[in-house]
C-alpha cells in the first residue's frame, strides 16, 4: 500500500479518496477548508496537513482534484505546494479538468516526478461507486505507476498519449457532449410542441440510432423539467472555456460547441449555473 497525499476533498475528491482509505492506503489530506479535511479523517482515517507541502512530505504520490489551473498551481508548484516535498520518482496525479498546457508544464517542470495528467468522466456518481472512467496522460511509465492506485476508484483507466493528452481526450468527451445535448433538447422541443407522446418517442427512438447516454439517462427528466443531476453548467463552461482556447491553438474549428458555450451562458443568465448539462432545454 502506498503513502498518499490527497488534496481536494469536494464532490469528487472526497468520494475517491474514501475508496483510496478503503483499498488501505496511507492518506494525508489536505483541503482549502480545513474542517472537510479534518472531518474526513474522523470517519475514514488519514491525516489532515496544515498544506500540500506538509502532506506530500515523503509520500510515494501526490493525487490533486481541485478546481481550475490557478488552483492546481498553487497546491503543486505554489509556495506551500506539494512538489517541492515530493522525492525523486514520486508519483504526481491531477484528476482537476484543466488545461493541457498546464498538464504539460507540471510534467516538463518536474522530470524527476511520474506525472499523470488524468481527468475523469462519470461525474458524482461515478466516484461515488468507483466507477470513473480516467483518461491519462503521460509517460507510460508514469500510467503503468499510477493504473494501481487508480483503480480504487477507477473502472475504465487508459493511457491516451504524452502530457496533456488526458486533457484534450477530456475535452474531446466535452465537445461531444455539447452537440448531442442541444441536439436532444431540439428533438424535446419538437415533439412537445408537436404534441407527440414523449415517452412513447424516448423508448422508441432511444433503441434506434438517436440512441446516446444522455437520451437513456437524461431525456425523460428534461421532459420533466429536472436539472438536478450532477454535473453542473457553470463547470461544463469551465470545461469549454479550456475546449475553445485549445482549439484555437490546435487550428481545429468547433462552432457548435462555441455556439453551445453561448447557450450555457444564457442558462447561467436564467440563475441555472448549478443545474445540470441537460438544462440546455431551458432556454427553448
Ligand atoms: P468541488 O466540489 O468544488 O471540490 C473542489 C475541492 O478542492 C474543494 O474541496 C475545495 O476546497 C478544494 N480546493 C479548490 N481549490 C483549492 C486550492 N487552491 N487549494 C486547496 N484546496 C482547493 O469540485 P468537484 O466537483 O469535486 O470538481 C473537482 C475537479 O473535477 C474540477 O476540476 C472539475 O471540473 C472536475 N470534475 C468534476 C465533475 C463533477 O461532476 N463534479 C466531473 C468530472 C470532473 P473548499 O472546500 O475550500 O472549497
Amino acid at each position: 500500500m502506498a503513502s498518499i497525499a490527497f488534496v481536494g476533498l469536494g464532490v469528487m475528491g472526497w468520494p475517491m479518496a474514501r475508496h483510496l482509505a478503503a483499498a488501505g492506503h496511507d492518506l494525508r489530506l489536505y483541503n482549502r477548508t480545513a474542517e472537510k479535511a479534518r472531518r474526513f479523517a474522523a470517519a475514514y482515517g488519514g491525516r489532515p496537513a496544515a498544506s500540500p507541502a506538509e502532506a506530500a512530505q515523503g509520500a510515494d504520490a501526490l493525487i490533486t482534484c481541485v478546481g481550475n489551473d490557478d488552483d492546481v498551481s498553487e497546491v503543486t508548484t505554489g509556495p506551500d505546494g506539494g512538489f517541492q516535498a515530493l522525492a525523486p520518482g514520486a508519483l504526481f496525479i491531477d484528476h482537476s479538468t484543466v488545461s493541457a498546457r498546464l498538464a504539460r508544464t507540471l510534467a516538463e517542470g518536474a522530470p524527476h516526478l511520474l506525472c499523470v495528467d488524468a481527468p475523469v468522466s462519470g461525474g458524482q456518481a461515478g466516484a461515488e461507486a468507483g466507477q470513473l472512467a480516467v483518461m491519462c496522460g503521460g509517460s507510460e511509465a508514469a500510467v503503468d505507476a499510477a493504473r494501481p492506485i487508480i483503480e480504487a476508484y477507477g473502472r475504465r483507466i487508459v493511457r491516451i498519449g504524452p502530457p496533456g493528452h488526458g486533457q484534450m481526450a477530456k475535452m474531446a468527451n466535452q465537445i461531444a457532449i455539447a452537440g448531442l445535448v442541444q441536439g436532444l433538447s431540439e428533438a424535446i422541443h419538437f415533439a412537445l410542441r408537436a404534441g407527440l407522446d414523449t415517452d412513447a418517442l424516448i423508448d422508441q427512438i432511444g433503441k434506434g440510432a438517436a440512441q446516446s447516454w444522455q437520451m437513456d439517462n437524461r431525456a425523460k427528466t428534461m421532459v420533466e423539467g429536472r436539472f438536478d443531476f450532477g454535473f453542473a453548467v457553470d463547470l461544463m463552461r469551465k470545461d469549454l472555456g479550456l475546449v475553445l482556447e485549445e482549439a484555437r491553438a490546435v487550428g481545429a474549428s468547433l462552432p457548435v460547441a462555441a455556439l453551445v458555450d453561448q447557450f450555457y451562458a444564457d442558462v447561467q443568465k436564467m440563475d441555472g449555473g448549478r443545474n445540470d448539462t441537460s438544462s440546455l432545454i431551458r432556454r427553448l
